[in-house]
């Protein structure tokens, strides 16, 4: 029989489809795989045979039965293989090995003390050996490598842009791949940490989400009909720059009075602010012991956090809003104030069914959900047999 490119293809997108209702929902058995597919059982059974063969999916003990001979329900092989993901922030370098199923299996913490280009790729080159060295044997080893930096990012890996690091045009896909010789994905730390709520945090299986980073800056990434949007040239996201102060203090994009400047890590820069201590877990532990400037300077940020907010929910009437980042940390402190402001402002509409959390992964989200783009490039990419 002469194969068609066209068979090829239904058949990859039918695998696909089953190994990620396997992987998003198992224990199932396979009759259940058929009814959520709407595939039909020899299909099902035939793809779960070569999903079964690839180690990507095990069976186990029997399930229930209605009768008869109990079927036996299907696994995701979250061990198949391992992700490392990787978080770059302006003073600290995270990450986590994680299996596929996003489960943290070791952790790694550098503290940067500068943005040389040389220096920051030798400690991410330290961090990621640490790390594979430190990994389970698996059927695929280290599958990959996700990154989420504080910045724009075009489609094949590059840096445009990281205002807060200093770094225009760096092709650190590229660096990285040649290092280790594994798929390495880029994207916005605001990006990546959407996509860890979506699937492992606060907003799982929400379709309309808006994830707001807070930490050094503000980004949020924007998940529309349970997609990520990019917008036309992948730049999408970048809220920190609204203006929310229309001759407001200049900022370094070059505007005046933008979100961040207010309601991010941006505001122990400024001189004119009393505070105890310019660094968030520093003034994490003033607010508990009740300092009172750390208290007040948490309640102004927590309401131009609000103020942001409700713009962004005007503008794109979200289910669910988490937010995250470093300053998830001090929810205690923010959460009231900002929900206060969103109350008074935000149109009566928008308000309907809405929730507004603070991240369910802490400042995790974003190296979880770096490490998942990279299960999901592995996973786009298996191979079927004809
Ligand atoms: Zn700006």
């Amino acid at each position: 029989m002469k194969v068609t490119g066209d068979q090829a293809l239904v058949k990859k997108i039918n695998k696909s489809i089953i190994l990620h209702m396997i992987r998003k929902h198992s224990p199932l058995s396979r009759a259940r795989v058929s009814e959520m597919t709407g595939l039909n059982k020899a299909t099902v059974s035939n793809l779960v045979a070569e999903l079964c063969q690839q180690e990507l999916v095990i069976e186990a003990g029997p399930g229930e039965s209605s009768g008869g001979r109990k079927p036996l329900i299907l696994h995701f092989n979250a061990m198949a293989g391992s992700v490392i993901g990787i978080e770059l922030r302006v003073k600290q370098l995270t990450a986590v090995l994680c299996d596929l199923g996003g489960n943290v299996l070791g952790e790694r913490d550098y503290t940067l003390n500068h943005h040389d280009l040389p220096y920051v790729l030798e400690e991410i080159h330290k961090i990621i050996s640490e790390l594979m060295a430190s990994a389970p044997v698996t059927p695929y080893g280290i599958v990959g490598i996700g990154v989420g930096v504080p910045g724009m990012v075009d489609e094949n890996g590059v840096v445009l842009f990281a205002p807060n690091l200093g770094w225009e045009m760096v092709n650190l896909r590229g660096m990285l791949e040649s290092s280790f010789s594994v798929p390495v994905t880029i994207d916005n730390e605001a990006n990546a940490g959407a996509q860890g709520e979506l699937n492992f945090g606060a907003a799982r299986d929400v379709r309309h989400l808006l994830y707001v980073s807070a930490g050094s800056g503000i980004g949020s990434g924007i998940i529309i009909g349970g997609e990520l949007y990019k917008g036309a040239r992948g730049y999408a996201g970048e809220t920190g720059h609204m203006s929310i102060e229309a001759d407001g203090r200049l900022c370094s994009c070059g505007s005046r009075g933008c979100w961040e400047l207010y309601a991010s890590e941006k505001t122990y820069d400024n001189a004119d602010i009393d505070l105890p201590a310019r660094t968030t877990p520093e003034l994490v532990r003033y607010a508990s012991q009740g300092q009172e400037d750390a208290l007040r300077h948490f309640a102004k940020v927590g309401e131009y956090l609000g103020i942001g907010i409700t713009n962004l929910i005007n503008s794109f009437n979200p289910e669910v809003i988490v937010i995250g980042g470093a300053l998830s940390e001090a929810e205690e402190w923010l959460g009231e104030p900002l929900r206060k402001v969103v109350a008074e402002r935000t149109l009566p509409y928008h308000k309907q069914q809405l929730e507004i959390t603070f991240s369910k992964l802490g400042s995790r989200g974003t190296v979880i959900g770096a490490g998942f783009s990279a299960v999901m490039h592995f996973l786009g990419n298996i191979r079927v047999t004809l």
